[in-house]
């Protein structure tokens, strides 16, 4: 296998630039961006984020606030989050250095088993099999494994044979060129079956399963979720309100809550968001004056700086539809649309 995988990776691979480091804090943030995000739209987030924070220091003193409003638009905002305090831990406890061994790696938070093995082998050549989505997909086809992948004895199974054939001598060209193979060739949809140099011995081709491989146990339930939000502009100022509790966009901006409609607001706009485990429909009230009761927990800003503050994607899409400012981005002179 490592050789027809080596040789299909040395011709297909893409040129990103995290493949051209041993730095494991670059490692580690392609690795952050890269989960629940394809490469294309991640790739423009690690530019920024590698420029704006060069080193893991940087990152470290940079305040949350704005860490998040860079991460703004790639949502699962809780990889942020960690990525800042790992930031700090590194800094603070390992002097800005970055654990070298696999244990002190997985044991930073939001570090599970596959990012730890990704950094441990692309930064350190340590011998330790990545286990992501693609990979998981790529081995339950190639060698027909029907345990199903999302269950502790799938894992194991797949695990065990990741471990017969990684190449103990290079692992982290090895752990690269599977989930490459897995992300553009051996494809959840549209697979690449006609140019693969597997296919002679691949299980899922010769017995025609490729559509019922790999096998999943647990589908994610998706919860409905209503949300109704108040948007009140007063004097060229808007109430938003910073998301606290444990929940959905913690660490966020959006609108204050409401779970009472009074027949006096004006119904702006609605639509759906779809989360991992939540389908949300937004609904956007206007309203002259703010409630009372939930001015404790929301602030007033001056419009012109909404779109300083780190928004989940549906407030950020509604404000600009709306046109609530027009062009605040370059900071350009406030134009307010008569909501
Ligand atoms: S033959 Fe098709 S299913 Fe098998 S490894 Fe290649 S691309 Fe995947």
């Amino acid at each position: 296998m490592k050789k027809l995988l080596f040789d299909w990776f040395s011709q297909k691979k893409r040129d990103l630039p995290w493949r051209h480091t041993k730095d494991p804090y670059l490692i580690w943030l392609s690795e952050v961006i890269l989960q629940q995000t394809q490469v294309v739209q991640g790739l423009s987030y690690y530019l920024n984020f590698s420029s704006k924070y060069p080193t893991i220091e940087d990152l470290a003193n940079a305040p949350e606030d704005e860490v998040l409003k860079v991460w703004q638009g790639l949502g699962y905002y809780s990889r942020a989050r960690n990525l800042h305090k790992t930031a700090k831990i590194v800094t603070e406890t390992y002097n800005g250095i970055f654990p070298n061994n696999y244990d002190e790696i997985r044991a930073l938070p939001g570090i599970g088993d596959y990012t730890a093995a990704a950094i441990a082998s692309f930064a350190f050549d340590l011998c330790y099999p990545v286990l992501d989505g693609n990979v998981s997909r790529v081995i339950s086809r190639m060698f027909g494994v029907i345990t199903p992948i999302d269950t502790l004895a799938g894992k194991a199974e797949l695990m065990k044979i990741l471990n017969k054939q990684i190449d103990k001598k290079n692992p982290a060209e090895f752990n690269q060129a599977i989930m490459e193979f897995g992300a553009i060739q051996c494809k959840p949809r549209g697979t690449l079956c006609e140019t693969c140099p597997f296919q002679a011995d691949c299980y899922a081709f010769r017995h025609k399963v490729i559509d019922i491989l790999p096998m999943k146990k647990n589908k994610t339930a998706v919860k409905p979720r209503r949300l109704d939000y108040l948007v009140c502009i007063e004097d060229n100022h808007i109430w938003i309100k910073k998301r606290m509790n444990r929940d959905i966009w913690q660490g966020l901006y959006d609108f204050p809550e409401t779970d009472k409609i009074s027949k006096n607001w004006k119904l702006l706009d609605i639509c759906e968001h779809q989360l991992s485990h939540q389908k949300l429909t937004i609904s956007f009230w206007k309203t002259e004056k703010l409630p009372e009761k939930l001015k404790s927990s929301a602030q007033k800003v001056p419009i012109s700086q909404f779109f300083e503050f780190a928004t989940p994607k549906p407030i950020h899409n509604f404000a600009i539809k709306n046109q609530l400012i027009t062009n605040s981005v370059e900071k350009k002179s406030p134009n307010v649309k008569k909501l």
